[in-house]
């Protein structure tokens, strides 16, 4: 084909997308190549025929912070899409009717989050004056570096005298629902970078950002058409089989499934971990830099989508505290266009799943019925309708102690290709933000070489 390519990158999530629109944005000519039917990788959503939804693979919640993130968004004129909360404002539930809130006061950041821990009722005083104490500890901790890199999130917590409640109410939800995995092998440092963007700095920082519409719908076809607005190329079931070599250990091409060969001065890899390591060439895969990624492991995120008979609660989004399930979404409160067959479709999350990704469907159908019928005792009386379990077994990268020296930089020791994905070291967990930080700095690094 032909050498007209400036760049190809190999995948279409938020990093292949973000990328691809910001070297678009340079005036790059750049192919965009999907192995998938979609686009959208592990951030997607489907129309659901029988009930007119559109299912997201999961949850994605977005926050003020997520800068990056929502100035791709921008560009790509999709920013009407969003709906920006003002403040941070979680309801938390131990049990029927035991409910209480986070939510940040008026006041500028980062004192607003002083108001939101203060009001934070499921703490006793002490605890909460313990937990604001223990915030500003790990801010010290985070300026100092070093000694988070070495901690996980439970031991942290020793550190910091927190108690069991203070952990199990506060400190836990947060960090399952942003690293996504578990308190005793998620690296504290990770949770200190979160708080620190998310909670300790400006007051529109903390607010949740959610999408009105599906996933897909909200990035996908935007960022496509920006790509071939410029004179790229963004094409779905191409799935590239191997990076090839030329002179000087450059990559030269990619080889497709379908027996088709892609040349380009630059190539980006925009796609997980574990998928790199099988396009590469030979001689790259003995290369430290690239044998080490082998090593990096991943955690599941179960999200079981529920439809009923009629609406079950008025709450957008509920915290559970003690229970398997941890959060419920209220699809019908959150999406702007509701499939009206069915009055209630909420949607229950569990990250770091590991203990129970393997049991079947039915199983996690019930213990989703029965975390919600136990924090909201009314939903006894709602008849579901129709159920989904998706279950996403390699959701994002462990974010455990390992990953801070297997995560590797955005650029390789090949000169003309370049990694981007969540998983690429940000230093942020693999969310949405880091694959778009990560996405924007490989554009950032051919630009630059390329003097533009
Ligand atoms: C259920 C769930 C809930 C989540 N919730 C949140 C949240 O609330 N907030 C948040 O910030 N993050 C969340 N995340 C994480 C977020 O989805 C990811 O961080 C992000 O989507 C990763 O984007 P990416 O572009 O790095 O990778 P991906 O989205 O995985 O994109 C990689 C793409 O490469 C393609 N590909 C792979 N191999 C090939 C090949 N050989 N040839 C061509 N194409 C190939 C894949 O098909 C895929 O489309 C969640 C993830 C899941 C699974």
């Amino acid at each position: 084909m032909s050498k007209a390519n400036d760049v190809v990158v190999i995948g279409a999530g938020f990093a292949g997308l973000s990328a691809a629109v910001a070297l678009a944005a340079s005036g790059f000519r750049v192919t965009v190549l999907e192995g998938k039917p979609a686009l959208g990788g592990r951030a997607y959503s489907f129309a659901d025929a029988e009930t007119g939804d559109f299912v997201d693979n999961g949850q994605h919640v977005l926050m003020g912070c997520y800068t990056e993130t929502l100035d791709f968004i921008a560009q790509i004129g999709a920013r009407d899409k969003l709906v920006f909360h003002e403040d941070l404002e979680i309801e938390m539930l131990t049990g029927a009717g035991r409910s209480a809130r986070l939510r940040t006061s008026r006041l500028p950041g980062p004192l607003h989050m002083t108001g939101a821990l203060l009001g934070y009722r499921h703490l006793s005083i002490g605890e909460r004056i313990s937990a604001m104490r223990a915030g500003l500890r790990l801010l010290a901790m985070r300026r100092r570096g070093g000694e988070l890199r070495r901690l996980t999130v439970a031991q942290l917590m020793d550190r910091l005298g927190q108690s069991e409640n203070a952990r199990q109410c506060f400190w836990y939800p947060i960090s399952i629902a942003t690293l996504n995995d578990e308190p005793e092998s998620s690296s504290a440092e990770l949770l200190a970078e979160v708080l620190k963007r998310a909670f300790f700095s400006r007051r529109r920082d903390s607010a949740f950002v959610y999408s009105r519409v599906g996933l897909s719908d909200l990035y996908c076809t935007g960022a496509k058409q920006f790509v071939e607005r410029a004179g790229g190329v963004v094409e779905t079931r191409a799935i590239v089989e191997l990076l090839e070599q030329g002179e000087g250990g450059r990559i030269e091409s990619v080889r497709l499934r379908d027996g088709r060969r892609i040349e380009a001065a630059n190539f980006i890899s925009a796609v997980p971990a574990a998928q790199l390591i099988r396009l590469l060439p030979e001689n790259a895969v003995a290369n430290v830099f690239f044998a080490r990624l082998a090593e990096l492991t991943s955690s599941p995120i179960i999200c079981t989508h529920v439809w009923f008979d009629r609406e079950v609660t008025d709450s957008p989004f509920v915290g559970f505290i003690g229970t398997t399930t941890q959060w419920m979404f209220n699809k019908r409160r959150i999406f702007s266009k509701r499939g009206e067959s069915h009055p209630g479709y909420l949607s229950f999350v569990i990250s770091g799943a590991r203990k129970i990704v393997d049991l079947g469907n039915d199983e996690l159908l019930a213990i989703a019925m029965r975390d919600l019928q136990k924090m909201i005792p009314a939903a006894r009386e709602a008849n579901v309708v129709k159920s989904l379990v998706l279950k996403e077994k390699q959701a994002t990268m462990a974010p455990d102690l390992r990953s801070h020296e297997l995560r590797p930089t955005v650029t390789t020791p090949i000169p003309n290709f370049f990694l981007a994905g969540d998983w690429i070291q940000t230093g942020l967990p693999a969310t949405i933000e880091s694959a778009v930080i990560s996405g924007r700095a490989a554009a950032r690094a051919i630009a630059s070489r390329a003097g533009r």
